[in-house]
């Protein structure tokens, strides 16, 4: 699809084509395993001033913590004890996680409890020689969203950081072997459809292995705070069509999309979507860890695993 394809797509009154074309396409190309991943969120504390994002560094409110290696590795093995096979370290751009020392050894840690466990970093814009040594010890993939393709949008979003910056970052994990992931939010203020379409190519141009696509979220204490979330429906249409853009890229139905409706969470799987992600942190982690509002529950991990599987049969597909 080209631009002026994907446009007239995302503003149809009736989707349908693209829900089933994108289904058939999940079929054929991914089968029908859904891929459970756990994330570790091992630090609230970040540099960025993100105006949408709970966790952006004005905010006062917000609720700081950082994890070292050991605990890192410590929630790692009870996350492999429930059956998890990928470990995404995510956190906000914590200046004591710059060197990519901390994750090295947790990296390291965790790969010695079972070799074949993937690890996914999700640590923002890392230098190019910290990336490579995090490559070279073991991390196969890794995740930065663009968020917005807009580059007006992008810096009142991001004030005083580069839309370009960004992009070459993401070019310099392709070039270093990283199974790369980007994405973006649906429903920013002032975002247009035109801008959307952008978004889309942008996973095309990269080419990205993976691709997370969340509505945007009101956070109460953020600069942003009062507008309108986004639409889960229009989530659902990105969603489809990167299915048909990137047939063999891995898509996660987000956390995003399942805060603002358990129902959407559903239908995602059934129109491109086959992965899902689940926080495996203790509690006290989860209730800091807040780059939108989000009210999540104390489970247990294995308990957790087993409802998140059921859920997966229920669809008619097999939980990996
Ligand atoms: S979106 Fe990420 S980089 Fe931006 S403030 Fe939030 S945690 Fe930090």
């Amino acid at each position: 699809m080209n631009r002026k394809e994907t446009i007239e797509a995302l503003q149809l009154d009736d989707f349908t084509s693209f829900y089933n074309k994108a289904n058939e396409i999940r079929k054929i190309e991914k089968g029908d395993d859904v891929f459970i991943r756990a994330i570790i969120e091992f630090s609230s504390y970040c540099k960025m001033p993100c105006k949408y994002c709970g966790l952006n560094r004005k905010n006062e409110s917000a609720i700081r913590y950082r994890m070292d290696a050991d605990e890192i590795v410590d929630i790692a093995k009870d996350a492999i004890a429930a059956g998890y096979r990928t470990m995404v370290l995510q956190g906000g751009e914590d200046p004591m996680f710059a060197d990519g020392e901390i994750l090295l050894r947790a990296i390291h840690g965790i790969k010695s409890i079972d070799s074949d466990v993937a690890v996914t970093l999700s640590a923002g814009e890392l230098k190019r020689d910290v990336l490579k040594k995090l490559k070279d010890g073991g991390a196969n993939r890794y995740l930065l969203r663009h968020e917005t393709t807009d580059e007006k949008l992008y810096e009142f979003l991001h004030p005083g950081h580069k839309l370009k910056d960004r992009i070459r970052v993401l070019h310099d994990l392709k070039e270093l072997g990283y199974e790369t992931g980007s994405g973006f939010m649906v429903g920013l203020p002032n975002q247009s459809v035109e801008s959307l379409a952008n978004d889309l190519l942008q996973l095309t141009e990269i080419p990205c292995d993976m691709a997370g696509i969340g509505p945007y979220i009101s956070h109460p204490d953020t600069e942003l705070s009062g507008n309108e979330n986004g639409s889960v429906e229009l989530t659902r249409r990105c969603v489809s069509l990167a299915r048909i853009l990137l047939p063999k890229a891995n898509l996660p139905v987000t956390t995003a999309v399942g805060v603002l409706s358990p129902e959407e969470r559903l239908k995602t799987f059934s129109n491109g979507a086959n992965v899902i992600m689940r926080k495996v942190n203790p509690k006290k982690y989860k209730d800091a860890y807040k780059i939108y509002p989000a009210e999540l529950d104390e489970t247990d991990i294995v308990k957790e695993r087993i409802e998140l599987e059921n859920m997966i049969r229920s669809l008619g597909r097999v939980p990996v």
